[in-house]
């Protein structure tokens, strides 16, 4: 189903021109015919309880026809499709077919990620993260824009750190920009089989989760022929920040 088109600012090339329904993550990534609801994220805080394990129904009507926002124009759209959205493909169903073959208790999986160019895969999270939010976030992290724009590109400065994380359980995380006592300010995108943090200007690592931010440096290990890596799995059902609660441990507390 086609969403239309809206004219507005791209948030890529920051010209105002005619948008795109960008699926977020994209569509071949498990992303085609997702139905949803857009929920007010402050009613969510309050009741997670509720929405979660308790059976309560959001007032908003579903959505269809996957997740997304008009974000970006016809030119940047086809310029992230020709460039990085193959290499998330790959990755995304690589890693739901090793979830899915596996018992659902099994909490850490190891990856031969070799195959994987993880330069693309690194700027594609970062488009999704520019997608995700308004644009008062590129206008204060630009550097992320440049990432992006510029294929060949490996510079981003150590203020940024990515992790990744997998996931099956739980609720979907918007990527929205978060300032957390505990973590600084941190971006969390999560959709199966992946979840992601943007961690900004914290020099501490986050220790539960996988640091990815050597993806940047990809073009310096390619050469070799297995590149392991181990990724946790986590449930989301709370809409919290890096909150990675079992349905158990919110049950009992
Ligand atoms: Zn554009």
């Amino acid at each position: 189903m086609s969403k239309g088109t809206r004219i507005g600012k791209c948030k890529l090339c920051l010209e105002t021109k005619e948008l795109n329904f960008e699926h977020i993550p994209p569509r071949s990534a498990f992303n085609k015919d997702t139905k949803y609801y857009i929920l007010d994220q402050t009613e969510l805080y309050k009741k997670a309880k509720e929405y979660t394990f308790e059976n309560l129904k959001p007032k908003s009507r579903k959505e269809q026809g996957g997740i997304g926002e008009f974000s970006f124009c016809f030119d940047c759209n086809g310029f992230l499709g020709s460039n990085y959205v193959r290499t998330y493909k790959k990755f995304s169903h690589m890693a739901m077919s090793i979830i899915q073959s596996n018992d659902k208790k099994v909490k850490a999986f190891q990856l031969n990620i070799s195959e994987i160019n993880l330069l693309k895969f690194l700027k594609q999270i970062t488009a999704i993260f520019i997608a995700s939010n308004n644009h008062s976030f590129t206008e204060s992290y630009p550097e992320l824009l440049d990432f992006v724009r510029n294929e060949k590109s490996t510079e981003l400065s150590d203020r940024f750190r990515f992790y990744m994380y997998l996931n099956n359980e739980g609720q979907n995380r918007n990527g929205h920009i978060h300032f957390t006592n505990l973590y600084g300010t941190v971006c969390e995108f999560t959709y199966s089989p992946f979840g992601f943090v943007l961690s900004i200007d914290n020099p501490k690592r986050i220790m539960q989760l996988s640091e990815i931010t050597n993806f940047k440096h990809y073009e310096n290990i390619k050469m070799l022929d297995k590149l392991p890596i181990i990724l946790n799995k986590y449930p989301t059902y709370y809409p919290f920040p890096l909150d990675y609660r079992t349905e158990k441990e919110l049950n009992d507390s």
